[in-house]
């Protein structure tokens, strides 16, 4: 597992996306979980395991369901650093992923099978997350089609954290920061109107309502960078 990928999609002195490679300190040798919901050219939520010094990534576009009857798919993707785990922002438009990043949920997480890597290249990945909205015994396993297939379901397994509410509806903020993906653009420089289009109305509706939002400010200026390189 390398970065190369990583690396030829992004431009590090547009993006503030992190470039990955530094030493890690770590207080747990806990391995770690991360949901980024992603308001790029489409909404999707980045499922992310750490595994072997990186994150093994899957864009799910509809999102993790705790409801075990519903599969969601999930396109594996390239492997991400782990330092992408404390990733929420804004990637400038029309850089590669250009949208608003917010850390939708995170923790740790156990895989049934000690070594994930072997269990991934097998298409089969079982483990239990202890995030903040994610909890449990869950599976992502790669469908079957040519060999080298991208398409893989996330399910959720039947025990106590299985629900049939609209996790993504019910709890549409930040665990890194409260704040909705709208929040996040307007602070962080990115393009509000788009964020705002990934927001549940209600969620919306009660910011607008709430005296904090009129205190909002931006911290950034708008993550637009200019090219002088001809079109
Ligand atoms: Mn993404």
């Amino acid at each position: 597992m390398a970065l190369e990928e990583y690396h030829r999609k992004r431009r590090f002195g547009v993006t503030s996306e992190p470039r990955g490679g530094a030493r890690i300190k770590r207080r747990t040798r806990k391995l770690r979980f991360v949901v980024q919901k992603h308001r790029a050219t489409r909404l999707h939520y980045d499922f992310r395991l750490e595994w072997d010094g990186v994150l093994l990534s899957w864009a799910v576009p509809k999102g993790p369901s705790l409801d075990p009857t519903v599969k969601r798919l999930a396109v594996a993707v390239e492997d991400h650093p782990i330092e992408y785990a404390t990733f929420e922002g804004v990637i400038p438009a029309g850089e590669y992923g250009g949208g608003t990043v917010m850390l939708w949920d995170r923790g740790s997480y156990v895989p049934d099978q000690p070594d994930v890597g072997k269990s991934l290249a097998q298409g089969e990945i079982k483990f239990t997350l202890a995030g903040k909205k994610l909890r449990g015994s869950w599976v992502l396993v790669r469908t079957r089609g040519y060999g080298g297939s991208r398409s893989w379901l996330l399910i959720k397994h039947r025990d106590a954290a299985a629900a049939t509410i609209d996790v993504a509806t019910e709890a549409p903020r930040s665990v890194a920061s409260d704040r909705l993906l709208g929040e996040i653009a307007f602070e962080e420089g990115g393009d509000v109107r788009q964020a705002v289009s990934a927001d549940p109305h209600a969620a919306i509706e009660a910011a607008l309502r709430d005296p904090r939002t009129a205190k909002r400010k931006p911290k950034r200026a708008p993550a637009v960078w200019h090219s002088n390189r001809p079109r």
